[in-house]
C-alpha cells in the first residue's frame, strides 16, 4: 500500500533524516512515536510531498512518487502524477488547518469541488454523512471559530476523508487539544481503525498506540530505532533509547 525506503532529508546542514523505511499494508494502523526533533513530522511530510526528500524511493499504491538509482540521483515523477498519487493520501495536522472563512460544511466540500470537479449537489450529501459520522451533524452551518479543539479536529478529520483517500496521516493530532478533548478525537480514530482505514499517526498518546496501532515505530536522530508489532514494543522495548524514552512517557 505505501513503501518508504532509505528516505533522506536535509534542511541546509541539518541531516533530519538519515535513511528512514516503512512499508504500510492495507488497513495498518501504524504509530510513530519519538522525541522532538527526531524527525516524525518531516517524515509525514515527504511521504505527502509537502516537503521533499534528496534520496530514497516513495510508492503509493504500487505508484512510484520518486525514486533514487544506484549512481545516487533522486528523481520525482511528473507534476500531474503527484497529485495524482498523493490525492491517494490525507492528513489531519496538530493546528486543525480549517479554513476559518468557511462553515464547517464549506470546509468539507471545498476539496472535492475545486480539486476533483465535483458537483455541489453530489459532494453535499456525502459531506453531511461524513458530519454525522464523527457526531458533528448540528455543526453543519458553524464556523470553526465557534467550534472547540475537539469539534475542530473531528471537522478536520471528516474533512480529510471527503476526498476519500487509501491511507491517512495524522501529526499529533491530539497535542493542541485540552486532556478532556482528546478522547472525542482519539474515538473517532479508534472508529477508523476499526473500520479498517489505513493510517500513520504521529502521537505521544501511548494509550492509543499500544490499543489501537498494529506496529509502533520509535524514531531517534532521524532513524527508525525500533518498528516492532505495538504490543511487544511496550512490553518489552530492545533498544535502550527506547526504553528511555517510554520510561520518560509513562
Ligand atoms: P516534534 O515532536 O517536536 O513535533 P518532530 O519529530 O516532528 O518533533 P520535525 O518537526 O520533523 O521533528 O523536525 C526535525 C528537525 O528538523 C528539527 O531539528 C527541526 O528543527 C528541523 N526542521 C523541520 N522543519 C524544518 C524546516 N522547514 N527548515 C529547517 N529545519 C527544519
Ligand atoms: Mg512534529
Amino acid at each position: 500500500m505505501l513503501r518508504a525506503v532509505d528516505l533522506h532529508k536535509r534542511f541546509g546542514a541539518i541531516e533530519v533524516l538519515k535513511g528512514v523505511s516503512l512499508e504500510v499494508g492495507r488497513g495498518e494502523v501504524i504509530a510513530i512515536i519519538g522525541p522532538s526533533g527526531s524527525g516524525k513530522s518531516t517524515f509525514l511530510r515527504c511521504l505527502i510531498h509537502l516537503e521533499t526528500v534528496q534520496r530514497g524511493c516513495i510508492e503509493v499504491e504500487g505508484r512510484t512518487l520518486v525514486s533514487t538509482d544506484t549512481g545516487g540521483e533522486c528523481r520525482y515523477v511528473a507534476d500531474a502524477e503527484i497529485r495524482t498519487i498523493c490525492g491517494a493520501m490525507g492528513m489531519v495536522f496538530q493546528h486543525f488547518n480549517l479554513f476559518p472563512h468557511l462553515t464547517v460544511l464549506e470546509n468539507l466540500i471545498e476539496a472535492p469541488m475545486t480539486v476533483k470537479g465535483l458537483r455541489r449537489e453530489d459532494v453535499v450529501p456525502k459531506a453531511e454523512a461524513l458530519l454525522a459520522k464523527v457526531g458533528l451533524a448540528d455543526k453543519r452551518d458553524a464556523y470553526p471559530s465557534r467550534l472547540s479543539g475537539g469539534q475542530k479536529q473531528r471537522v478536520a478529520i471528516a474533512r480529510a476523508l471527503a476526498m476519500e483517500p487509501d491511507i491517512l496521516l495524522f501529526d499529533e493530532p491530539t497535542s493542541a487539544l485540552d486532556p478532556e478533548l482528546t478522547g472525542e478525537v482519539l474515538r473517532t480514530m479508534r472508529e477508523l481503525a476499526d473500520e479498517h482505514m489505513t493510517m500513520i499517526v504521529v502521537t505521544h498518546e501511548m494509550a492509543f498506540a499500544r490499543e489501537v496501532a498494529s506496529r509502533v515505530i520509535f524514531m531517534d536522530g532521524g532513524l527508525v530505532v525500533e518498528a516492532r508489532p505495538a504490543r511487544e514494543l511496550f512490553a518489552s522495548p530492545e533498544h535502550p533509547r527506547t526504553r528511555a524514552f517510554l520510561e520518560n512517557m509513562l
